[in-house]
């Protein structure tokens, strides 16, 4: 019988990394550039939505046409001003993370991806930027749809295309930090895992009844002993 896999899908910003608000920065800047307008932005507004979605609603909060056009434009210019933000700010990789990605890598039932707000390319720029792209050969992204409950389907078909592997929602873990992560998975029916490194208390993540919350990485025991079981 061929072994069963699990698939874990990760968010990016508050789980694996905290890129130091270089995209909150990148987009400030574009906005500026691009329209004159000066943003402002509330960190929490930002957590657990896609790029599309929250680069829209700040273009409408400021009066200005929200359609595709337009967000594509303020994309272009946020992701040249990304790579000069990253290496300015105070990022870091979050708690036990490098350590569990690079055991994971080394386990053939385990098939690692992303599911993620950030678009394609910015993804790629902050993840390099901590060296931890080479740990994801796919994903899903905010190009796939600008509400992220809409993402899993699209990541777990990545994932199958690349191991050519069925992979089913019940094998699937989705791990990230806001409630937006814990609900973009009980959609699909996946497992779902918080942990609050991110923008969100355990208590708060816990009120919202994910498969299971952690506070950080550093001591993955129960966090393996789930994905095993
Ligand atoms: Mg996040």
């Amino acid at each position: 019988m061929e072994s069963l896999m699990k698939l874990l899908l990760w968010d990016i910003d508050g789980t694996l990394i905290c890129s130091g608000r270089a995209g909150e920065h990148a987009l400030i800047r574009a906005m500026k550039l691009e329209f004159g307008v000066d943003l402002t932005i509330d960190p929490r507004d930002l957590a657990g939505r896609t790029d599309t979605y929250f680069f829209g609603r700040s273009l409408k909060r400021h009066g200005l046409s929200d359609d595709l056009e337009a967000i594509h434009s303020l994309i272009d210019v946020y992701l040249t001003h990304l790579p000069e933000e990253l290496p300015k700010r105070p990022g870091k990789t979050l708690g036990g993370i490098l350590p569990l990605l690079e055991q994971l890598a080394d386990r053939e039932d385990i098939a690692q991806g992303l599911l993620t707000g950030n678009i394609e390319k910015g993804a790629q720029l902050k993840l390099q930027h901590f060296d931890f792209w080479k740990f994801f050969p796919f994903g899903a992204f905010a190009n796939d749809s600008h509400l992220r409950n809409e993402l899993g389907p699209h990541a777990i078909r990545r994932a199958s295309d690349f191991h050519q592997f069925e992979f089913t929602p019940a094998h699937t873990f989705i791990i990230g930090d806001t409630p937006y992560d814990i609900e973009c998975g009980k959609v699909i029916g996946a497992n779902t895992i918080a942990v609050a490194t991110g923008a969100y208390s355990i208590e708060e993540l816990e009120s919202h009844h994910p498969t299971a919350v952690f506070p950080d990485f550093n001591d993955p025991t129960s966090f393996l002993n789930l994905i095993n079981n």
